[in-house]
């Protein structure tokens, strides 16, 4: 996705100026001014307002103006000029809190759920890893006894953290068995070399029961 940042300039607000002179031509009740209030956009969704711009302009000499120009009383009453809020400009900062709030809860409900999972290891659960040499992996538990836990290791090894759950298919452990007392687990855990622990949210029981195919001679 390409993200695109820049700043874009919205017209709040257009008016006159009463009981002012223009500052050339002197005529009375001749100026019109129209603020504009700029704000940065990422991908054209508003971020936050980052200031406002003035343009005046006297309807008979049609001679514009810059703010500084302007005689001491005109900046005034245009600063005093009621612009309303744009609370809109926030529309992305909201988004981009709301989505920061919803990261950081769900790190630590999965952070929340392996520290309960480690103390109740069962059969089908799926350790994440990371080992002492930065690579990434996982294991499957095979029989849990009263102290021991059997597993047996992925084949394969991530590089990057987010590459281990797509390693974690039935085909990839096949043949390196390793056996853990429960203590040791939950050393891997302290150490935190057990990152996730995956556990199926169906009880085994039911899926054998749905994929029975009844066999017809
Ligand atoms: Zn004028």
């Amino acid at each position: 996705m390409l993200f695109l940042i820049g700043t874009r300039d919205s017209n709040i607000k257009n008016g006159e100026i009463f009981n002012e002179k223009c500052p050339k031509c002197n005529e009375e009740n001749t100026l019109h001014f129209s603020i504009y209030r700029r704000y940065t956009h990422l991908t054209l969704i508003p971020l936050f307002p980052v200031g406002k711009l003035v343009f005046i302009k006297c309807s008979h000499c049609k001679e514009t103006f810059n703010y500084e120009d302007l005689s001491e009383s005109i900046q005034l009453k245009l600063r005093t000029e009621k612009t309303g809020n744009s609370i809109w400009m926030f529309t992305g900062s909201f988004i981009l809190a709301l989505f920061l709030i919803f990261t950081i809860k769900n790190y630590f409900d999965k952070k929340d759920e392996t520290s309960i999972l480690i103390k109740t290891p069962i059969v089908g659960d799926v350790y994440n890893l990371k080992f002492s040499d930065g690579y990434y992996s996982n294991m499957k538990i095979d029989k849990v006894t009263k102290d021991s836990v059997y597993t047996t290791h992925n084949d394969f090894n991530a590089y990057l953290p987010y590459e281990i759950d797509a390693l974690d298919k039935s085909e990839n452990y096949t043949n390196r068995k390793a056996t853990y007392s429960k203590k040791e687990l939950l050393e891997l855990y302290k150490k935190d070399e057990i990152i996730k622990i995956k556990r199926s949210k169906y009880p085994i029981q039911l899926l054998k029961s749905e994929y029975q195919i009844p066999i017809t001679k």
